[in-house]
């Protein structure tokens, strides 16, 4: 049987019918268990359509097939081989099939196979393929893509479109076409070398096999064709000679063609690039209007530059663009004037545009434009690697994108710096076409201008230095304080040592009694105060009788304690605040009566001497008593009087001596010449 294949000899008709029991019976003894489930025999298909008819679970049982139909498309290191006969053209998996001579296009065969599921759908697996002799090519199917798409998968057919870009790829070019109602792949193994020049924007006529392009639940999703050689291609209209002597279109032209239903054929634009997102994506201005540009192949390009453009009008990035554009360096490096912009007038902020168009307007008159924009550096991206930074301006937010070499200049702008950016304004639209938000794209790093850094004082150091003072304050309170009561403590001390100095300066030191220097400087106080209240004042000396021999007798501690408790004595005596006791001399002490007449004068001395006597210090050197005694001598000035205070003090001295000679232990009052008694009118306080 192999034999007469390669040979090549079988015939039509009765070499076809042994073929097919041939293959008949290979089938049955390699797929016996399917065979014998189906329990009967299938039935054998012998026209592509009745296979094609099959549905696909049907299919996959494998019916026996023998069809004989032309070679419309083969491709058989990639898998790929369509034939087709009188009824309807099918795909055969040309991998599982054995074949012998020529497999190409153009060629009659018998396949002899089994059905198959297939991927979209049914088709032949297994087979022999015998080649035979050349043929003719089917009568092509014509109608819109449309129309085709799907329901003449795997036909021979005829499509029409303009070329738009292709691409090669082992050996084979896949070409976009564009067509009236929309686009297909056209898959070639045969074409010129100059294909670019030749084919892509030139209208096409091609022949070839319409396959559905579908997806994995067998949804055809868009039509290929397979047009197995260069003579399937006719030239129509045929693309011009040099596509950048195309007469010049201005930008703004580009929408035009978005909503025609024209065959859309290249145009030429010249532009300066506002921007470069991408080898394949770039913003173009041509001084009034803006472009967005998918650039084919790959360019790489400068902002600034000058290029003429040749693409196909079309939506890029949701803009008026050319797609596919090849493109051509007129001048290098100008200078754009960035267009000055707000965040408002980019994007009309809601409360300001309700109910109007007047947005989409204004979004449009800054899209891919390069413009200058002032804003707050907000924050900048989230990782290190992605290169955006928001801003915000008029309570509006935007983001800015920056190329690495700008990276080193962002990193040093503080959080809060209020800048100007120059850059591409990218708009986004809503629904309604109006604009939603804006981004910028920023070039190059000179397009960062630092117009002034971050506030110093922000809230948070505010807050800390208000902090700080707080503490600093109650810091100096608590100092303060502290030091305000050591000093009040230190002022005390001083002021109880003064007092205690003041009392040293005044005091007798053994009794407690004014000094002598006290005394002098009272006396003379209170008799010029006598003067002044024409009071009487009286003065009473004091002197211990006998108290050398006291001392002798019993030591001079004794002697000492006795003029202690004589002191103590007095000043019970002479009690009244007014009264001064003080110590004259050794033993001797004077006591000052303001206020006082002589006879209530001569009774407190009479009190004293008491006093003393009362306290019974036992003193057998005083022969009269046997005890500590007292002289007592008083003087008393009256009002008018004109005696110095040594007078009065001479005058209480003598009265004393004049006590002393009397025998001791008793009161004489001085009764001088100048004793004059003031009328009972005057008071005598003292003898109250
Ligand atoms: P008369 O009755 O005449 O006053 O006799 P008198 O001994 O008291 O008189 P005189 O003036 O001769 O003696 C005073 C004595 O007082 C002499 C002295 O020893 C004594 N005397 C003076 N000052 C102190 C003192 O501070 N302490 C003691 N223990 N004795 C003193
Ligand atoms: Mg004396
Ligand atoms: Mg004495």
């Amino acid at each position: 049987m192999y034999a007469a294949r390669r040979k090549g000899d079988c015939v039509w008709g009765i070499g076809r019918l042994r073929c097919t029991i041939a293959a008949l019976c290979a089938y049955a003894s390699a797929q016996a268990p399917i065979a014998a489930v189906a329990g009967k025999p299938l039935r054998t298909l012998t026209t592509a359509a009745s296979v094609r008819d099959l549905p696909a679970a049907e299919a996959g049982r494998e019916y026996p097939v023998a069809i004989r139909g032309v070679v419309t498309y083969a491709n058989v290191a990639n898998g790929e081989l369509f034939v087709q006969d009188q009824t309807a053209g099918i795909f055969v998996f040309v991998r599982n099939s054995k074949y012998t001579g020529l497999l190409e296009w153009g060629r009659l065969v018998e396949v002899d196979g089994v059905s198959a599921s297939g991927d979209f759908s049914s088709s032949i697996t297994k087979a022999d393929i015998q080649v035979l002799s050349a043929t003719t090519m089917p009568k092509p199917l014509r109608g819109t893509l449309d129309h085709l798409s799907g329901s003449a998968d795997s036909q021979w057919g005829e499509l029409k479109g303009i070329a738009r870009s292709g691409r090669e790829n082992n050996g084979l070019l896949s070409l976009n076409v564009a067509a009236a109602d929309g686009a297909f792949l056209v898959i070639m193994r045969d074409y010129p070398h100059g294909w670019k020049r030749e084919l892509v924007d030139s209208k096409l006529t091609f022949q070839g096999v319409l396959a559905a392009a579908f997806n994995e639940h067998r949804q055809a999703v868009g039509l290929r064709l397979f047009v197995p050689s260069m003579q399937f291609i006719h030239i129509d209209d045929p693309a011009p000679q040099s596509p950048f002597d195309l007469p010049m279109a201005p930008a703004a032209s580009v929408g035009a063609f978005q909503t025609s239903k024209d065959e859309i054929r290249r145009i030429r634009v010249r532009g300066t690039v506002t921007a470069v997102v991408s080898p394949t994506l770039a913003y173009f201005s041509d001084g009034k209007s803006s472009l967005a540009v998918e650039l084919d192949p790959p360019g790489s390009m400068e902002p600034g530059e000058l290029i003429d453009l040749v693409g196909f009008p079309g939506e890029v990035e949701g803009r008026p663009g050319l797609k596919n554009a090849i493109w051509r360096l007129i001048a290098r490096g100008r200078d754009l004037l960035p267009q000055q912009a707000t965040a408002n007038e980019i994007v009309t902020p809601e409360d300001q545009n309700a109910g109007s168009g007047l947005a989409i307007a204004a979004g449009t008159r800054y899209d891919l434009r390069l413009i200058a924009i002032e804003g707050t550096l907000l924050q900048r991206g989230d990782g290190p690697h992605s290169k955006s930074i928001t801003l915000t301006s008029m309570g509006q937010f935007f983001s800015v994108s920056y190329p690495d070499s700008a990276q080193k200049t962002i990193d040093e702008i503080d959080v809060g710096s209020h800048l100007r950016l120059t850059g591409v304004c990218l708009v986004s639209y809503d629904e309604y076409r109006r604009a939603e938000s804006f981004r910028l794209l920023i070039r190059q790093p000179g397009d960062i201008a630092i117009l002034s850094r971050p506030s110093w004082l922000t809230l948070q150091r505010a807050v800390w230095i208000i902090g700080l003072m707080v503490l600093s304050v109650i810091a100096a309170v608590t100092w303060i304080t502290l030091l305000h009561n050591q000093v009040a403590g230190r002022t005390e001390e001083l002021r109880v040592a003064n007092e205690r100095l003041g009392r040293a300066a005044a005091e007798d030191g053994l009794t407690g009694a004014a000094n002598r220097r006290r005394f002098d400087e009272l006396l003379k106080h209170e008799m010029s105060r006598a003067g002044r209240t024409n009071a009487p004042l009286s003065l009473v000396m004091v002197d211990i009788d006998h108290f050398k021999a006291l001392n002798d007798l019993y030591g001079h501690q004794v002697g000492d304690h006795c003029l202690i408790r004589v002191v103590q004595a007095i000043r019970k005596a002479a009690a009244r605040a007014e009264d001064v006791v003080a110590r004259y001399g050794g033993e001797e002490f004077a006591v000052i009566l303001p206020n006082t007449g002589d006879e209530a004068a001569n009774g407190r001395a009479e009190v004293i001497r008491r006093a003393v006597e009362e306290l019974e210090i036992v003193h057998a050197g005083a022969a009269a008593s046997g005890q500590l005694t007292v002289s007592l001598g008083v003087a008393t000035l009256w009002p008018g009087s004109t005696y110095a205070a040594e007078e009065l003090l001479s005058f209480a001295d003598s009265a004393m001596y004049e006590a002393k000679h009397s025998g001791r232990n008793q009161v004489v009052s001085w009764r001088g010449v100048d004793v004059s008694p003031l009328p009972a009118s005057v008071p005598d306080n003292a003898s109250a």
